[in-house]
């Protein structure tokens, strides 16, 4: 049965083109059709913009994307044996498909793409959390890119949107809360992938904020932030007592109880104890 976009099903691409999914570039694909185009709507209206899709493997969530109305995808994909699939999409879709055979950790594509840009990837859960990390901290701010839409381990999902006071809180959800709005918007079980991974997944969607959510300077948030991650279970006068010598004075003014410990702390006060130290 040929699929919604004339192509045939992604099994059979698979299996025509030998794409045996490789552990070591982290590959669990997404086969069914339906969800890869539930995937590329939660990025939103794809209409007006470019999309930076990474690790597009044998192409599912590209397929997605183009059914969906994207006006150009790039997709960036490190192993060569998933070329001739992707030559075969980029055929069906004239012109607003273009593949680049490279690793997206050494890229930079820029260049390649034209505002507005929203990013959608389904990728190996390490070079994700890379990437985010990466995204979340561009030279200038706002970023080039609109959004970001990307699938990670439940588990990192949950850090990136996690409150004070919860086992999750952390660096990744100050980095990611501060500039950005962040939920989750869908949770896949191990099934939907093939082979199925051992953990279940979920899509987190950021959409970059014109400006952050409290004034500070990134490096002396970052840098608060770390020494307080570091070492979460000491009381912050203890962990921050490098950065300052009346660390505790200014922790109080800051609306922070020296006592307490970073996980308790909220991003308002993080900024506020920043802005103190910058
Ligand atoms: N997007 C496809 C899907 O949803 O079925 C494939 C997802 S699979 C989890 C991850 C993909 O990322 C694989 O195709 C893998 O080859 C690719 N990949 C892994 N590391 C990469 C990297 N550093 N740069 C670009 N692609 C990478």
């Amino acid at each position: 049965m040929s699929a919604i976009d004339g192509l045939p099903p992604l099994r059979e691409v698979i299996a025509r083109h030998g794409l045996s999914a490789k552990k070591a570039l982290g590959q669990n694909f997404l086969l069914d059709l339906n969800l890869t185009a539930k995937i590329a709507r939660a990025a939103g209206d794809l209409t007006q913009c470019d999309v930076l899709e990474v690790g597009p493997g044998p192409g599912g969530l590209t397929r997605g994307l183009l059914a969906e109305g994207a006006r150009h995808v790039l997709a960036v994909e490190k192993d060569p044996r998933c070329l001739p699939a992707l030559a075969e999409i980029a055929e069906a879709y004239p012109g607003r498909l273009s593949v680049v055979n490279a690793d997206a950790l050494g890229l930079d594509v820029s260049a390649h793409l034209t505002p507005p840009i929203k990013i959608v990837a389904n990728l190996p859960y390490n070079v994700g959390t890379e990437l985010l990390v990466r995204w979340l901290t561009p030279s200038v701010w706002p970023p080039v890119w609109q959004s970001l839409t990307l699938m990670f381990q439940r588990e990192v999902a949950e850090r990136i949107v996690a409150v004070p006071g919860s086992k999750a809180y952390g660096r990744l959800a100050l980095l990611a809360q501060w500039r950005c709005d962040a939920k989750i918007v869908m949770e896949l079980p191990p099934e939907a992938f093939t082979p199925p991974p051992k953990v279940r997944s979920a899509v987190v969607n950021l959409v970059a904020r014109a400006t952050p959510r409290f004034e500070a300077d990134p490096k002396v948030l970052e840098r608060v932030v770390a020494a307080g991650f570091n070492q979460r279970r000491k009381m912050l006068r203890a962990s921050l007592k490098s950065l300052a010598p009346d660390i505790e004075d200014r922790l109080r003014a800051a609306g922070i109880d020296p006592t307490d410990r970073a996980e308790t702390v909220d991003l308002e006060r993080f900024c506020a104890l920043a802005r103190s130290l910058g």
